[in-house]
């Protein structure tokens, strides 16, 4: 495969939501040949296919809340029973403490990524965000067409919880949940944090040389 190049490590991409998690997640996968794990994506698909677990999540996650940290850890553990020898991308995983404690017991953690970005960007990003249910990808109204995917032809969306007071909610709650990570992480010394309100690109190029001075340690 021409322009991959697969390593075994184990990543966590941190931040906030709108921080460019998602978009990220695909580009560093599909370049590094890692799983790409998206506990958000697994959860809106429990609820697309109205199983108990999604039934459960449901009422959280429109309000902009954590679901419950032993549904959340049920869920990952099961998915990763089915994963084969390859590095895992965590995207939206571990998002509170006892998560991040339940992972080290399973997992080595080579690296975390912390994408940055100030507030009033997040809710730009946020409101005018189109998500495709079929493949993933993240679009934004300003510079993508607001229909369809560019990457597979699927009708974009908007998600339910993209709207401003959900977004204070989850911002809240991230705030409060999912930033003691960063020091969590940080007193281990695997965290790097990278600015992620300049570009896709930029953003991208940053994380990719993190990768690359971890793969030739
Ligand atoms: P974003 O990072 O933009 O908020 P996600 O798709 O990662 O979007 O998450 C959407 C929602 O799914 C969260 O607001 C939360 O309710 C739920 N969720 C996803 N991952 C977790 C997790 N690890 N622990 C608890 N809840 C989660
Ligand atoms: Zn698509």
């Amino acid at each position: 495969m021409e322009g991959v190049s697969e390593v075994l490590m184990n990543i966590i991409l941190l931040g906030a939501p709108g921080a460019g998690k998602g978009t990220q997640a695909i580009k560093i996968a599909k370049a590094y040949g890692l799983q790409h794990i998206s506990t958000g994506d697994m959860l809106r698909a429990e609820m697309a296919k109205g199983t108990e677990l999604g039934r459960r999540a449901q009422g959280y996650m429109q309000s902009g809340q954590l679901v419950p940290d032993d549904l959340i850890i049920a869920m990952i553990m099961e998915r990763f029973d089915g994963l084969g020898q390859k590095g895992m991308l965590l995207d939206g995983f571990p998002r509170t403490v006892a998560q991040a404690e339940a992972l080290d017991k399973r997992a080595k953690v080579d690296a975390v990524i912390n994408l940055t970005v100030p507030e009033d960007v997040i809710m730009t990003r946020i409101c005018g965000r189109r998500v495709c249910p079929a493949c993933g990808g993240t679009y934004h109204i300003s510079r993508d067409d607001p229909k369809i995917c560019r990457a597979c032809g699927g009708e974009l969306v908007q998600r339910p919880d993209d709207n401003p007071e959900t977004v204070k909610k989850r911002l809240d709650t991230y705030l409060s949940q999912t930033a003691p990570l960063v020091d969590y992480y940080a007193a281990r010394g695997i965290l790097h944090s990278v600015d992620g309100s300049i570009s896709i690109e930029y953003g991208f190029m940053k994380i990719s040389a993190i990768l690359e001075k971890l793969k030739n340690r």
